[in-house]
């Protein structure tokens, strides 16, 4: 790869395309003439509201995004969201959760804090290894939302179909799989991203919400940033956003439109992620434990037959320079996440490597 630029291979934060890489370096000193670089550009400026502006409709033209949705961007990661969805959603104090993983099970926990959880579907008697039926959930009347984690990056599975919420709002974690594949945002409530795994730089969360759902009689008690409201009011400069987040995501937003949108995208998602589970298909040494039709696109789980034979591939991947290819301690193995800036050359390369490796042995 140029730049001596590795396959990196991580979870997250993970790779960014390069050229958009090479369009951010290009500005770095200089952004449009403003005698500065975005990282140290007041977020009142005339410069950055285009920016903030132009990110957001460009992210709305790329997911067709209706109008009664708002988009907030938002520090604190994924993880804030997962109490800031129930300090904000839960009126009635009752929510359903699909518990298919390590992302789910935290924002169950972070959940309990504030309200009633009812788990109405769970995969943890098999490991977590596929998608749990949720066309007929048991969800009470007063519930309030219906929670899902739609990729769980460390488990490798992803819902293909969305739960029957039976009328009641459906929030998803998008974080491991946004802009990865079409997705009809007028289905969901609230939809919300941390960036750092498939678009851009750590420490920003995207949220995408239906106006309805924004509340004004929140609890005393919660944050004045943790409200919904105050994001959507400001139009997400309530207080100093992460200026260079935005714009980098912004960048990768409009590199998705020049690329065919979101069909395309999802196309070459479909042949990176076939040449890797096609080859675990064949291969004697590894295999694909995701059920087939759940397995993630981005996040790709594999194992030999043992723990010292799965940390001798990851020893020797690190020694051909592909990085971060050691599965989540949690789950051991290995992982290959393969998000939107992979290059198919990439997983190629990989899967070279791994015949190569079992060929030899
Ligand atoms: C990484 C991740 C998170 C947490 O994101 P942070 O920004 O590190 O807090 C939440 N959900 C999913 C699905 C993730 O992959």
């Amino acid at each position: 790869m140029k730049y001596g630029r590795s396959y990196n291979f991580s979870a997250g934060p993970a790779m960014m395309p390069e050229a958009v890489l090479e369009e951010i370096r290009d500005e770095m000193m200089n952004k449009d003439g403003s005698g500065m670089c975005v990282m140290e550009m007041s977020h009142r400026s005339k410069v950055f509201e285009d920016i903030i502006h132009e990110a957001e409709q460009d992210l709305r033209d790329l997911m067709g995004i209706p109008d009664n949705y708002k988009v907030l961007f938002v520090q604190g990661g994924g993880t804030l969201q997962f109490a800031m969805v129930p300090m904000n959603l839960m009126k009635n104090g009752v929510a359903c959760y699909v518990e298919t993983g390590t992302w789910s099970k935290k924002a169950i926990a972070e959940a309990k804090k504030y309200g009633e959880v009812k788990v109405v579907a769970s995969s943890k008697d098999r490991n977590f290894l596929y998608i749990p039926d949720c066309s007929d959930l048991d969800i009470p009347d007063n519930a309030d939302y219906v929670y899902i984690c739609e990729n769980e990056t460390i488990n490798g599975t992803t819902f293909n179909e969305l739960p029957n919420t039976k009328g009641h709002i459906l929030v998803s974690d998008q974080s491991s799989m946004f802009l990865s594949r079409p997705c009809d945002v007028s289905k969901y409530g609230l939809i919300w991203a941390g960036v750092q795994k498939n678009v851009g730089p750590a420490g920003l969360a995207i949220v995408i919400i239906r106006e309805d759902l924004i509340r004004e009689d929140l609890a005393t008690y919660v944050p004045t940033y943790m409200s919904y409201k105050t994001h959507a009011d400001a139009e997400s400069l309530y207080n100093t956003p992460n200026c260079w987040a935005i714009y980098c995501c912004g960048k990768v937003f409009k590199y998705l439109k020049n690329l065919g949108g979101l069909e395309a995208m999802n196309q070459m998602n479909i042949d990176k992620a076939s040449i890797l589970y096609d080859y675990f298909e064949e291969s004697k040494l590894f295999t694909a434990p995701v059920e087939k039709k759940d397995r993630s696109l981005m996040n790709v789980p594999f194992v030999t037959p043992s723990a010292e034979q799965d940390a001798a591939v990851v020893k020797a991947t690190v020694a051909a320079g592909f990085d971060n290819l050691k599965g989540h301690k949690s789950v051991g193995g290995l992982r290959a996440s393969i998000y939107n800036a992979m290059p198919k050359e990439g997983v190629e390369a990989l899967v070279a490597f791994l015949k190569d490796y079992e060929a030899k042995l």
